[in-house]
């Protein structure tokens, strides 16, 4: 019998849905470029449903029940009475997901003995401490490419309505105002515009697709040069450097993951190496920024817009200045979370159980770490390292939570 932890985000405060707005979702058998999408022996759920929340399991629990293993499903993450962290010390196989990350760090990896197996139900593994995992000989497996074209949409989406100015000007439709110019002087085109990623790896690659029919000039960085037929295709320009790229264009999307070499990458030095009155546009994650440097430049006017869903820590704390900042589009951590995504790393996640505990390989695209070093999407696209700390603050958004009374209304 192995017991499983898994770390879910809450239901919806009305309830877990009786119906849903849509009766199906499209099937995506195979991902761009060939990778097979998830294909476990079964599932356990309808795809579509809401399985990212505690009471949706994942659609695991028949599965693991049923195999007699004891499968504990909670919310309760951060602090020391946490839910999560009195339940770590047997624990031998620990999933979460990067919305609602259950930070593994080092402290909590040495409360786990028996801990062998830490599952991401998503993409990206930046809360677990790779660095420990490596040491201890734990596996780090994530459900890669599962919601790569979820996140892609989300940043395409968010690129438009920071240029286009949407957002102010749906607030103006719904507060009963009719001022067009107060829209329309922050409004532009994004067409002829430069456009750059920073990583153009699943989700980099997508953007950059998706943005050629707007007539843009599409650039990039990454360490890994796109096949050059790709290039030809997207007339794509390489730069070697991001202090390059981010020079010239107006607006820039960061799609690398949170590691060592990109921790707060985006500080106040390469901010205002960007042009004034550029946008920023950050899906993949909180940290890959500097929180007050991206604060101060859209006060100071340098940037004109920035936009994203990640945020450090996770829950972001009521008085995170991203909350507040001006000319934002910020979202809590949904881009990965679509419906459609759940279905697919739903079962993604039930793939990599089914071959953990059968003792069979993991397939390769989905492993971070194994025997004690990166491997896998791990060596392509990490540094070894960790990027957990400061997770501590999380705390405070259940603590405040908790003298709420449960509800949430920020400060
Ligand atoms: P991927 O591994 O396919 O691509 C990442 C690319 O980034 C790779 O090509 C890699 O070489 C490149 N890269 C790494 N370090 C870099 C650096 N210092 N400079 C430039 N490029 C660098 O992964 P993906 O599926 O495209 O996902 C990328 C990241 O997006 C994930 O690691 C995760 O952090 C984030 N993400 C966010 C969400 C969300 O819900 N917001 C969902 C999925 C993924």
């Amino acid at each position: 019998m192995v017991k499983i932890l898994c770390v879910l985000y809450d239901d919806p405060v009305g309830g877990f849905p009786l119906e849903y707005a849509r009766d199906s979702i499209p099937e995506t058998p195979v991902y761009p470029g060939g990778q097979k999408a998830p294909s476990p022996a079964a599932v356990d759920f309808k795809p579509g449903d809401l399985l990212g929340c505690v009471s949706g399991e994942l659609g695991l629990r028949e599965f693991l029940e049923g195999k007699g293993h004891e499968f504990l499903v909670t919310a309760s993450k951060d602090g020391l009475d946490s839910v999560f962290e009195q339940e770590l010390s047997d624990a031998e196989i620990v999933i979460s997901q990067p919305f609602w990350p259950a930070y593994m760090t080092a402290d909590r990896i040495a409360k786990a003995p028996k801990l062998r197996l830490c599952v991401t139900a998503g993409v990206g593994s930046d809360h677990v401490d790779l660095e420990a995992a490596c040491q201890r000989g734990i596996t780090v497996a994530e459900v890669s490419y599962s919601n790569s074209i979820s996140v892609a949409e989300h940043a395409v989406m968010m690129i438009l309505s920071l240029v286009r100015n949407y957002l102010p000007s749906h607030e103006m439709a719904k507060s009963g105002g009719w001022n067009i110019a107060d829209c329309s002087s922050r409004s532009y085109d994004v067409e002829g515009m430069h456009v750059g990623t920073v990583g153009a790896g699943r989700i980099g690659l997508a953007v950059l697709k998706r943005l050629r029919p707007f007539d843009t000039h599409l650039h990039y960085t990454d360490q890994h040069r796109l096949p050059e037929a790709v290039e030809k295709e997207l007339n794509l320009c390489y730069h070697d450097c991001v202090e390059s790229m981010v020079r010239v264009c107006d607006v820039v999307t960061i799609n690398c993951p949170l590691h060592p070499a990109t921790e707060h990458l985006f500080n106040q030095d390469l901010i205002y190496k960007m042009k004034r009155g550029s946008y920023l546009i950050n899906t993949a994650r909180g940290k890959i920024c500097d929180r007050d440097a991206v604060a101060d430049a859209l006060k100071d006017r340098h940037l004109a817009g920035y936009a994203g869903d990640v945020w450090f820590p996770q829950p972001a704390p009521a008085n995170h200045p991203w909350r507040s900042m001006p000319h934002h589009g910020m979202t809590p951590h949904v881009s990965g979370t679509t419906l459609s995504a759940q279905a697919r790393y739903a079962a993604g996640v039930r793939e990599i159980l089914e071959c953990f505990l059968a003792g069979q390989p993991i397939r390769k695209e989905y492993l971070i770490v194994q025997d004690g070093q990166l491997a896998g999407a791990g060596v392509h696209s990490y540094t070894q390292g960790n990027t957990t700390k400061g997770h501590e603050e999380a705390e405070d958004f259940q603590r405040r939570k908790r003298l709420r009374g449960g509800g949430w209304g920020g400060d």
